[in-house]
């Protein structure tokens, strides 16, 4: 049976997802849900396409998963602002990808998607809804950030024959990860809808200390951490101290 097919079954029954839906609260714990789907490839290393938001958020992504699949690292990130800023944060996981190389023998691919800004404003629609401008992270701007960028990703994957996809939007506090695992459920419905082996790859990499362990290999490698999440809107919102009310829990 094809691997990602194979990792289908393993997959959020539904039953979790209907608890879930009739109780908005219920959590699943999606990084569990990773590791019964690694297991169940059993050593077989499958093909992975993960979207990647920064260097420092990759480090500990990398960490958990580069032993288990054949892993491209896709950035794509128009959100972020100004160019000058995406060039930094491009080349830092670069070169993090290229140490992690060196230092372990891995041959984890790196790629890079692209940069219009544009893309991001019509992403976001902010002229149709200027109050997102005004939004902490976590709220709808941030979740139409997400999709739009999950979404290319899935397109490069499905396009180049991946057997999964999957993000490190899921790495941080400050990021809705019920968000980023329903957009990634709708995109992997659509793959089983138009005939693609291609899946998505639940997780939630903060679980079991993940954000601290990306907090530890940034230092270790000397990857640049920035201290806004990218766009325009995170920038100005932390010059002024609006900050997301709740972040994730570790
Ligand atoms: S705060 Fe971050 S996730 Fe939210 S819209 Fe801006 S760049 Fe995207």
């Amino acid at each position: 049976m094809n691997l990602a097919r194979q990792a289908s079954e393993i997959q959020v029954s539904e039953a979790e997802r209907k608890k879930k839906s009739q109780n908005r609260s219920a959590k699943i714990n999606y990084n569990a849900v990773m590791e019964k789907l690694i297991a169940g490839l059993e050593g077989k290393k499958a093909s992975l396409l993960l979207h990647a938001c920064c260097g420092p958020c990759s480090t500990a992504c990398l960490e958990k998963i580069s032993l288990f699949f054949e892993i491209s690292v896709y950035f794509y990130n128009p959100n972020i602002y100004p160019f000058e800023e995406y060039e930094k944060r491009r080349d830092e996981i670069f070169k993090f990808v290229e140490k992690l190389n060196f230092a372990t023998g891995r041959e984890i691919r790196i790629l890079e998607g692209g940069y219009d800004k544009d893309d991001y404003d019509r992403a976001i629609r902010i002229e149709e809804c200027p109050e997102l401008a005004f939004e902490a992270e976590r709220g709808e701007r941030c979740r139409r950030c997400y999709e739009f960028r999950m979404k290319k990703a899935f397109e490069y994957a499905a396009e180049n024959n991946f057997d999964f996809f999957a993000t490190t939007l899921t790495l941080s506090p400050y990021k809705d990860s019920d968000k980023v695992n329903e957009i990634g459920r709708l995109l992997d419905e659509q793959a089983v809808k138009n005939g693609l082996e291609l899946r998505y790859l639940y997780s939630d990499f903060k679980k079991k200390n993940g954000y601290l362990r990306s907090i530890e290999i940034s230092k270790e490698y000397g990857v640049y951490r920035q201290d806004y999440c990218g766009c325009v809107y995170s920038l100005s919102s932390n010059a002024a101290g609006i900050v997301a009310e709740r972040p994730q829990r570790l």
